[in-house]
């Protein structure tokens, strides 16, 4: 089963998008768990203190090592083949391929930071680190949350149609989805491409590729 832990002073975070549509099915099938730590739990003050002032000064607080260590060390010792990832805006950027890796790791720990990110210290207790985007969140929760959820829809026997991870965007070959169509066949004057109601099998796969590969040079050009 794939087993993820999550590092994070919000908990409560994760609740409603874990219990609704893909993740609550995974969950509720034993394909994957999420156990969410509360970071202030490892705080030893009575004011349960997770952050503190950066030395040197400068705005805003930081998560302190104590607090944050001791989670990390207590997420490796629940599960010893645990690969820990430090969310921060200067990990490398997450993408498929990484999702599919976490895939095949299959224990994965998630820490959430928050106020102006994390003592630099504590990065020396992570196996990565791993960035969402170039923009900056105001806490690692969607992020870990973003990560989950691309990494639980591909866990084998989740997703209801076993094509249906497989023909995503960025899968094959790294190109992009094809564009898709329902009913009804015409919607405010724009029609479903003819080929698609066609019936030829061969020629509808034919447009969806050459589609594809239009969608995916534009990509590139615009991600220059
Ligand atoms: N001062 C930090 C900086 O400029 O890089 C930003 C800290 S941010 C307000 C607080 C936390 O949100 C970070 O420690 C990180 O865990 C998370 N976070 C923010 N942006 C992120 C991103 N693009 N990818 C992953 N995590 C992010």
């Amino acid at each position: 089963m794939f087993h993820a832990q999550i590092l994070t002073l919000f908990p409560e975070f994760f609740n409603s998008p874990l219990s609704c549509s893909i993740p609550k099915r995974a969950i509720e099938a034993s394909l994957a768990r999420v156990d969410c730590i509360q970071i202030r739990d490892f705080s030893t003050d009575k004011h349960r203190t997770v952050d503190d002032k950066p030395y040197g000064g400068g705005p805003g607080m930081l998560m302190k090592p104590e607090p944050v260590v001791a989670a990390i060390r207590q997420a490796r010792k629940r599960d010893p083949q645990t690969h820990v990832v430090m969310l921060t805006p200067s990990g490398i950027r997450f993408g498929q391929s990484k999702a599919l890796e976490y895939v095949e790791k299959a224990h994965i720990t998630l820490l959430c930071g928050r106020y102006e990110g994390f003592d630099e210290r504590i990065c020396d207790e992570v196996d990565e680190q791993l960035s969402l985007g170039d923009y900056v969140l105001s806490g690692g929760e969607p992020a870990a949350l973003s990560v989950l959820d691309a990494v639980i829809r591909l866990l084998p026997g989740v997703l209801g149609s076993a094509d249906s991870a497989v023909l995503d965007s960025f899968t094959e070959e790294g190109i992009l989805d094809w564009p898709h169509y329902t009913r009804p066949e015409v919607f405010e004057g724009k029609r479903v491409p003819s080929v698609l109601l066609s019936g030829n099998h061969e020629k509808i796969e034919a447009w969806r590729r050459e589609q594809a590969i239009i969608r995916s040079k534009l990509w590139c050009k615009n991600h220059q």
